[in-house]
Formats: C-alpha cells, structure tokens, sequence
C-alpha cells in the first residue's frame, strides 16, 4: 500500500540520489545503438547532411573564385561557370534536404518506437514486487516527459547537432586552405569558445537530470491526488495538498530556472567567444589584405566561412540544451531499463509437465523485504486433485504462499516444486499455461466479455469462450445483454455487479483447462448470497483440479479436503476442518472468533449470538440476560471500501465488532495509513474504549474492504450498568488487566484476544 504521504518528499531529497552517469558521449552512443538497425536510413541521412554541408561550404570558396577570377578580370565566362555550378549545387542540397527531412524522421520515429517498446516489454517483466516500490508517477514520468526530451533529441537535435559538427569541422579545415596564418589565429582564439561549455556543461547535465526527479515527484503528487480524493477530502486535506504542491512546484521552477539558465550559458559562452574571433580575424585579415598579402577574395572568403563557423556554433549551443536535458532523460530511462526481474528465467529451464502428483513447500522461506520474513521455514505436500485452503489473520502469509506457486517470487530459502521440479528451474510458460487464477479484486478490460474473458487463452475460439462460460454459470446473464459477448465492461468492469466481474474472471480461469486453480480470497468482497452462490461454482470447476485458495472467512471452506492454518508467516496446523476444531489450536480460535453472527441475505445487516458477545474479555464477566440486551442493541453498520468509520479526535461513544470485511487504522493525521500494522478481520473488535468513557479517539480507522460492522453505543452501554456498581467496576478492572486497547492499538487488541 502507498503511503499518502509519498508525495511531501521534496527535492531536497535529491542529495540521496545518485548522480547521473550518462555524459552526452554516453548519450551519443546510445543513439547510436538505437539507430543501428536503422543503418540505410542512417547512410541516407548523413550522405545528404554531408551534400547539404559541402553546398554550405562551398559558397564562401565561389565568393573567392568571383572576386578574384571574375569581377577582378571582369570574365563573364568564369561567372557564368560559377553561377552555374552553385545553381546545380543548390538544386543538389534542396532535394538532399528533404530527403533528410523524410529518413531523419522515419528513423528518428523507428528508433523511438523501439525504446519505448523495450521500456514496456521490460515493465511486464519487472516483479510484482517492483510495483509497491515505486511511485507510479514517477514511472509515468519516465514514459512521458523523459521519452519527450529524448524523442526531440532523436527526431530534431541530433540531426541539427551532426550537421552543425559537419559544417565546422570543413570550415575550420577550408580556413587553412583559404589563408594559414588566419587560420591560426582562428585557431588559438577559438579554444576560448570550448571553456565555457567545458565548465559548466556537467552541472547542467547534472541539474537536468535533478529537474527530471522533481517533475516526476509532481506527477506523483498528481496521481495520489486523483487516486486518494476520498481520504484528502475526507480529512479536509485539500489545503495542505495544495501548500505541498505549490512547494513542489516553487521548487521545480527554482530547479528549473536554473537547469536551463546554466544550459543557456553554457551554450552562449560558445557562440560568444567565436564572434569575438570573427572581430579579432577580421581586423587582422583586413590588415593583410591592404599590404597584399591577401586577396580580397580570399578575405571575402574567409570572412563567409567563419560565417559559417559562427552559424554553426550557434546552431550547437542551441542545441545543447535540448541535448543535455534528452540525456539526463535517458539516464532515468536506462536506470528503469537496469531494474533487475528478481524472477528470471534461467537458460534452458525445463518445461513443466501437466501436474500429476505433488506440489511441495520444502522448507521456504521468504520476505519482501529483508528485515521482515513474511514465510518461515513452511513445508507442507498437497497431492495432485486436492483442494486446499490456506487460512489465518490477515498478514499471516496466506497470499504469499499462492504468490510462491505462481512464482512471482522466488523463495529466499527452500524450494517450491510441482511433480518434484523446482520451480526456479521451470520455464514460466509452461506454469502459467497450466495455472487458472481468481483474485478478490479481478481486472477486467474495457473491452467486450468474449475479449475479457479470452484474455485467460487468446487462441480459444467463440464456442470455447461460451463453454467456459457456462461452467462459470455466467453465460445466461451475458445472454440477456443487447450485445450478448459483445457487450463492453465499461472502465475496470463497472458495468458489472462484483459478482459478474468474479464469474467471469472464473470463464477466465476456466479457459485454461487448468491443472492448479489458484483462489485468492475470490468471494470476500462479494455480498453473502453472491459469495455462496460463487463459492458454489468455484467448487464445482475446482474438481478434477489441484486447488489453493485463501480466505479469511472459514465458512467457506469446511469442506476442502486440506486446510493450512498460517500464523505470522509459519504453518502452524493442517488438517480438515472438524480435525483442527478438535485440536482446540489456532484454527479453533479463528473458527470461534467467526462464529455465533447471522448475517442477511443481502449482507447489509447482522445478528450476533449471546454467547459470542462472551468471548469478548470486555463483556465476558455479563449474565446471558445482559448479554441478550446488548445482542438485541447491536446496530448493523454497513461500509464499502476506504470510507472511514471514525477519525482521531472525534468524541468515542460506540464500541465495533466487525461481522464481515476488513478494517485498518490510518495513523497520520496527513492520512498516512500505518505501516505494518495488522488489519482486522471477521469477528475481531475495535473502539472498546469507548464503552468506559468519553475519550477522544486515538486513531482513525477505515475500511480495507467492503465491511458489515456491529456498534453499541456508550449511552445505552452505561443504561445496561446503571444500578450495578460492582459490575461495572468488575469491567473496568477487566479492561485494565487486560489493557485492552491501550491507545487503540490493533496489535495489543489481536494479542489480547
Ligand atoms: P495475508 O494474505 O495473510 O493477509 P500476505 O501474504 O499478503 O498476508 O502478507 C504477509 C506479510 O508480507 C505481511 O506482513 C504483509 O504486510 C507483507 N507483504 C505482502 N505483500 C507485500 C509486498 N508486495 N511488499 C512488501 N510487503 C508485503
């Protein structure tokens, strides 16, 4: 989960960031690989950037020939001659012109679409893992304004670049053919024009690359601001929002400014050092040509080809910037290009067979991150044709073990195998080819139902689509749409009920034939008639396969033929159902904690038992008559995902026992959630603390998932004691020795449960 929070780092957190390694070398050379399929195209360009050149140059030698061999002789033939090769020669440039204008264009274009398709292959490829890493701005940013910078210099700049370069390398060598001598003090002026780039172009680069960073942190910002409105508004955020934009966007200006001013002098100080020499090499050619050591078209000449020099250092410090922000741009692209796939296929991995006999934790362990293991040391061997449940609280580890089998990581330690074949040493396709997934949250397209569902085998045909659908008990339905398969989803299936989007999702699944089905947590944001009905059909297909499914809801699950009770990351118990209650152990306790509510049809309101209310340390000291009363006063409250139940402040008056769903506390008061604090689940409670006494909230809660909750106030609590002043001290005592929800905190609630 991304923190709100992501978006108030600022630029000032660039001292941690590395410096930019790509020099404009190391630019040049990466166009370079980019270009090289395109080298006919290349060929093409740089022969008519080289005609266009030799045209430029030429022009100052006719000035010479004019001068001195026709006007000085007054030879209307030489003119005429003249005349007429620069005609042919310009007539030659023209059409070089344009068909460098077309090649440069298409290859330019090419070789953008080549860097942009190796960007998205790699970012299918990079582990789901890398996802939570990053700030999804900021990898849009590298597909937006980093591919711009780069596809300017690409299409435009380096073009303008290469032929300016052309032009002053034969200019500056014809210098020296038109007159030595001032030629040389071109010469030994001209290194003036290289101090400044020299200087200040390394810290131009480095500032455009920081300004990359920060725009990037501004889309971020942008992007939590879109995804996040319910809690900023919520929280009355906005303003805050907004003060820490207006800084990230002072900062970028700041930043900016002083990136392109820098790329500015930078490239000025070129251009203004050559004008200088063109003054100096005037006066000194003017000199020469009074005491005939020069003709005066030799002078005219020369005077034009530094002309020429002056152009085209203009036309490259112009340039400059451009090129220097596009490398700090490719340096970002090549920093996402190096991001490793943890999971890697290993040269000659072996195809899986279709699994026939075992899948086999052998001693696993893994951790997202290093610091905290989320699987210890788990083993366990599920036979082929076996459906498996893996249970537990939330963040025990139970999506981590499906995560395993389907290898979206890689174990730290142990090995994961199917038929005795490690999956490390597997090829992907041959897993995925055999493996059918249903998720809580399922993805569709915005595209029709036969598209979304074909999605799970691209080469199935209609009928196949219609069969799969069907089993999955969705095709009656998509029947009595006007447009039957044809039908759009509308944007992530909005279209759809949650439970349509999970039938199809299971044709999806369905299509595949697949050996392993893997579930998770399929039915948990579904009402409980859909969820049952779905639960049903998931049954049904998962025969004749191998099954894992998670879920925290276990009367979904009783009847599978094996279930692994999780625990903080290790296996705790396996076993069936009736098998594990008798154990009296983890599963017993989940088991009781579900227990004892009655929850309608529809899902939107519960009852919960007496007798559950007593496993409540809080309650547990109440007669059954009592108990009755405050069963009888539970009010179903009703939530759908991220809506806060209550906010830190707020006066606490009612006390919550979750029936079904899944509740997590937000922490900052910027909105922040708490990393690495548990949710809650079915049959845990929050807010006891309110039914002793009026204290401001300590925290701000919401929910995870779609949640039925059941409140007591404190009123009606404190009607129940009134005239039972032992009871309620006995209560107090209680809370006390138990600390109960000191400070709100979800740990010391699910500790002390
Ligand atoms: P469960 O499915 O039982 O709720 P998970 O397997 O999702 O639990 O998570 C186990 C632990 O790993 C939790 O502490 C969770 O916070 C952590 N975790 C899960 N996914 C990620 C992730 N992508 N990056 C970092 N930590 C994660």
């Amino acid at each position: 989960m991304s923190e709100a929070g992501g978006s108030s780092r600022t630029a000032t957190d660039q001292a941690k960031l590395p410096t930019p390694s790509l020099t404009l070398t190391g630019f040049l050379g990466q166009v370079f690989r980019y270009f090289r399929p395109y080298t006919i195209h290349t060929l093409v360009v740089l022969t008519a950037l080289l005609l266009q050149a030799a045209f430029r140059v030429a022009v100052p030698i006719a000035y010479q020939q004019i001068f001195d061999r026709a006007i000085l002789h007054r030879d209307m033939t030489v003119l005429l001659n003249l005349l007429s090769l620069l005609f042919a020669g310009w007539v030659i440039q023209a059409i070089a012109s344009l068909v460098q204008d077309f090649f440069s264009a298409k290859s330019g274009n090419r070789a953008m679409g080549d860097l942009r398709l190796a960007m998205f292959d790699h970012l299918l490829r990079l582990p789901v893992g890398y996802y939570s890493r990053v700030d999804s701005g900021d990898l849009m940013s590298r597909f937006s304004n980093d591919l711009a910078v780069i596809e300017n210099a690409f299409v435009r700049s380096i073009h303008t670049f290469l032929f300016s370069v052309l032009i002053l390398l034969t200019s500056l060598t014809l210098l020296f053919v038109v007159e030595w001598r001032l030629a040389l003090i071109t010469l030994a002026a001209l290194p003036l024009s290289l101090i400044g780039p020299r200087l200040l172009s390394s810290r131009a680069q480095w500032l455009s690359y920081q300004c990359k960073r920060v725009e990037a942190l501004v889309a971020t910002s942008i992007q939590e601001a879109i995804g996040s409105h319910a809690v900023i508004r919520t929280f009355g955020l906005q303003a805050s929002r907004l003060k820490g934009f207006r800084d990230q966007l002072t900062e970028l200006a700041g930043i900016a400014t002083t990136a392109r001013f820098t790329a500015s002098v930078a490239s000025r100080s070129a251009s203004q050092s050559v004008y200088f020499v063109q003054v100096l090499t005037m006066g000194v050619g003017a000199y020469l040509a009074i005491h005939g050591i020069l003709t005066v078209g030799s002078l005219v000449a020369f005077v034009a080809l530094l002309l020429n020099v002056a152009n085209a250092a203009n036309h490259v410090s112009a340039v400059m910037p451009d090129l220097l922000q596009a490398s700090g741009g490719m340096q970002r692209v090549l920093d996402f290009l190096s991001e490793e796939p943890t999971v890697r296929e290993i040269p000659g991995s072996q195809p899986l067979p279709r699994l026939s006999r075992q899948v086999c934790f052998e001693d696993v362990s893994f951790g997202y991150r290093q610091s905290s293991p989320a699987l210890l040391n788990v083993s366990f061997t599920v036979n082929a044709g076996e459906s498996v449940a893996v249970v537990g609280p939330s963040g025990s580890g139970k999506s981590t073990i499906l995560n395993l089998i389907l290898r979206l990581y890689d174990p730290d330690r142990g090995r994961v195998t199917l038929d005795g074949l490690d999956l490390r040493y597997s090829s992907e396709s041959s897993l995925r080819a055999q493996t059918g997934v249903v998720l809580q949250d399922s993805v569709l397209f915005n595209t029709t139902l036969l598209e979304n569902i074909r999605i799970g085998q691209p080469d199935a045909t209609e009928a196949e689509v219609r069969r799969a659908a069907r089993k999955a008990e969705i095709h009656d339905m998509i029947m009595l749409l006007p447009k039957r398969y044809l039908t759009k989803v509308g944007e992530g299936g909005s279209h759809l009920s949650g439970g349509e989007r999970q039938r199809i999702a299971i044709a999806r699944a369905i299509l595949r034939n697949p050996a392993l089905l893997i579930l998770d947590e399929p039915t948990s944001a579904l009402d409980p008639a859909t969820a049952a009905a779905v639960n049903e059909t998931l049954q049904r297909i998962g025969r004749g396969c191998t099954v894992f499914s998670t879920t925290h809801r276990l009367g979904s699950i009783t009847h599978m033929s094996r279930i692994l009770v999780v625990e903080r990351g290790r296996m705790v118990e396996q076993g069936q159902h009736h098998g594990l209650l008798d154990r009296q152990g983890v599963y017993y306790q989940l088991w009781q904690k579900q227990s004892g509510f009655t929850v309608s049809e529809d899902g939107r309101t519960a009852q919960c038992s007496p007798e559950r209310l007593q496993a409540i340390p809080l309650l547990a000291g109440l007669d059954r008559q009592r108990l009755q009363t405050i069963a009888d006063l539970l009010v179903s409250e009703s939530y759908p995902e991220d809506r806060i139940v209550y906010s830190k402040g707020e006066p606490g008056d009612r006390f919550y026992l979750i029936v079904r769903g899944e509740i997590e506390q937000i922490l900052a008061p910027d909105g922040s959630r708490g990393g690495g604090v548990r949710k809650l689940s079915d049959g845990d409670y929050f807010g006891a603390q309110a039914l002793l006494d009026a204290m401001p909230r300590q925290t701000t809660i919401q929910t995870a998932a779609p949640s039925l909750l059941l409140s007591l106030r404190r009123r009606q609590f404190e009607q129940l004691l009134e005239g039972e002043p032992g009871l309620r001290a006995a209560i107090e005592r209680e809370s006390k020795n138990r600390r109960i929800e000191q400070h709100d905190t979800f740990e010391t609630i699910i500790a002390r449960f």
